[in-house]
């Protein structure tokens, strides 16, 4: 199928794609890399009057960093991150978890903001940013407001965004030099969407200890308590809660789940 009619922007300054974005008199839709919009619209499951390209706004395609935290702006693609943008007290883990999304071709032109934004359960940077203690920077015409990452997904592709916001760019607070993480995505072919997937830092400078397991068909799950994971280990409470998900029908998943945030405990070397 071909998607319907549908005019295009292609603003060059945040405030300039905010007013589109507010207009009311048409439905209007943000496009970053277009690889989970453009199968949308072709699909016909999106059919917006306007497209508002927002790949030529300096704010939202550049990285900037300060003595807390790296700031990566929202249409940074996944192959900029692979290829090592952002450098800093980041531990690798950019690179690294960029370089598991899909394929290069892919990579080139999806973006971490559309990924957060599109809020497929199964992606990979809701788990990460969530489990780094990440912060997003949105923006409407009526101002802007920031976000935790793991408070941003509400439901399988349900965000906290409002109506005419935007992701403008993600806050990475620094890790210290004594931080360890660890990313396990479990999925049949390298590069496919996870089936389970979990990140973990840990850091003791920062008394921060986090887990976070993806795929579960909803949200993410954040283990913050230091009860649930001692050692290494995942106490039952970990299968407990993993049941309380979607997950829970199917006990082979929620085992699944279980095993990968095991492996990816040992990856951080807890
Ligand atoms: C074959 C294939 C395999 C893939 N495999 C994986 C995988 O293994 N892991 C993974 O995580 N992802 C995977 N993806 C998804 C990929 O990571 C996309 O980058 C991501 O889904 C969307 O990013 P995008 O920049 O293309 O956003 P778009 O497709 O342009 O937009 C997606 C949605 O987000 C909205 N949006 C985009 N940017 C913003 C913004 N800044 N603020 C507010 N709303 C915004 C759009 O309006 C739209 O609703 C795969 C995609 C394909 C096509």
């Amino acid at each position: 199928m071909k998607p319907v009619d549908f005019a295009y922007e292609r603003p060059k300054s945040l405030p300039a794609a905010l007013d589109l974005l507010a207009r009311d008199d048409c439905t209007v839709r943000a496009m970053a890399g277009a690889q989970s919009l453009g199968p949308m619209l072709n699909l016909r499951l999106a059919q917006p009057d306007l497209i508002v390209d927002i790949t030529a706004i300096p704010e939202l395609t550049s990285i900037r960093s300060d003595r807390h935290a790296l700031a990566v702006g929202a249409c940074v693609t996944h192959a900029r991150l692979e290829d090592g943008a952002g450098p800093g007290r980041t531990g690798g883990i950019l690179a690294a978890v960029a370089g598991g999304i899909a394929y290069r071709a892919v990579r080139n032109r999806g973006t971490i903001g559309g990924s957060l934004a599109h809020a497929d359960p199964s992606a990979d940077w809701i788990v990460c940013t969530a489990a780094l203690g990440a912060e997003l920077l949105l923006a409407s015409k009526a101002g802007q407001r920031t976000v935790a990452a793991a408070e941003f997904m509400l439901g399988p592709f349900e965000t906290a965004l409002e109506p005419g916001e935007l992701v403008v760019e993600l806050r990475l607070p620094w890790l210290s030099e004594h931080a360890r993480w660890g990313y396990y995505k479990f999925c049949r072919k390298a590069g496919e969407f996870a089936q389970a997937s979990a990140a973990v830092l840990f850091d003791p400078a920062r008394d921060l200890q986090c887990c976070v397991v993806g795929a579960t068909s909803g949200c993410p799950v954040v283990i913050d308590d230091p009860r649930f994971i001692r050692d290494g280990q995942c106490s039952e409470r970990v299968t407990e809660l993993l049941s309380a998900t979607p997950l829970g029908d199917d006990p082979f998943a929620v085992r699944t789940h279980v095993v990968v945030l095991r492996r990816a405990l040992a990856r951080a070397g807890v």
